[in-house]
């Protein structure tokens, strides 16, 4: 698939604003240098694939904001063989960034068409992620405990059973809040039943939906 040097040319100037804007992490800057954005969209929107924002991917859902990712990215401190989980894999670029820097990811999509349409296409640009069809809310309690967990929807409170698959020491990154605005929350699991949680900022997210769609 076709990521040209005019591709580069733009992927380097949107890591350059998103330095701008705060985001540290050299890991998730170098990812997202990295990963041909462009192709995880509908139809070749360069313009729109390297501006800092959403844009839709089908079945009403949105690829996030590249800002959005790198600052849930780099929130979750990603270590190289770190095993994460996430909620939501929409277009699959998320689970790709998570890739870049060495994880081992497991992503859930709770959309058919979704869960269908990138479980085909990812592997096609080289990123393999464990995917799965299945309502987030309840993790993957089998493959757990996670080192790190992300959801990439917003949730109205924090799911327990997302709590509990987290290993003792892990970082979790959620977005809660009612209707349609959610504070950045970052979960730390400090002991078997002692969690610590901080706010980091107001971002707007397509609900996390309860259940699965077929359609
Ligand atoms: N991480 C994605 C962002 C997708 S938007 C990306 O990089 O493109 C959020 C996604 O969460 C949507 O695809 C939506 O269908 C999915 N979602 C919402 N509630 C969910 C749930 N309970 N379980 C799994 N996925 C869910």
């Amino acid at each position: 698939m076709n990521d040209t040097l005019r591709h580069k040319g733009l992927r380097k100037r949107l890591v350059d604003g998103l330095k701008i804007k705060g985001i540290k992490d050299q890991g998730v800057l170098e990812a997202i240098n990295n990963i041909p954005r462009h192709l995880f969209m509908e139809s070749s929107f360069v313009h729109f694939a390297y501006k800092d924002q959403a844009f839709p991917i089908g079945a009403g859902q949105t690829i996030s904001q590249p800002y959005t990712v790198a600052f849930q990215t780099q929130l979750l401190e990603i270590q190289k063989f770190d095993k994460v989980l996430e909620i939501g894999t929409g277009s699959g670029y998320q689970a790709s960034v998570l890739l870049e820097m060495g994880a081992i990811v497991y992503t859930i999509e709770r959309q058919k068409e979704l869960y269908l349409k990138v479980r085909e296409f990812l592997p096609q640009i080289g990123y393999n992620p464990k995917f799965f069809f299945g309502d987030g809310y309840k993790g993957l309690p089998t493959y757990g405990p996670f080192d790190k967990i992300l959801i990439t929807a917003g949730a109205t409170s924090v799911p327990e059973d997302l709590k509990s698959q987290l290993k003792i020491g892990g970082r979790m990154v959620i977005p809660v809040g009612k209707h349609d605005r959610q504070s950045m929350c970052l979960i730390k699991r400090l002991g078997e039943n002692e969690f610590v949680m901080g706010k980091h900022g107001s971002f707007v997210f397509v609900p996390l939906l309860k259940g699965t769609a077929n359609s």
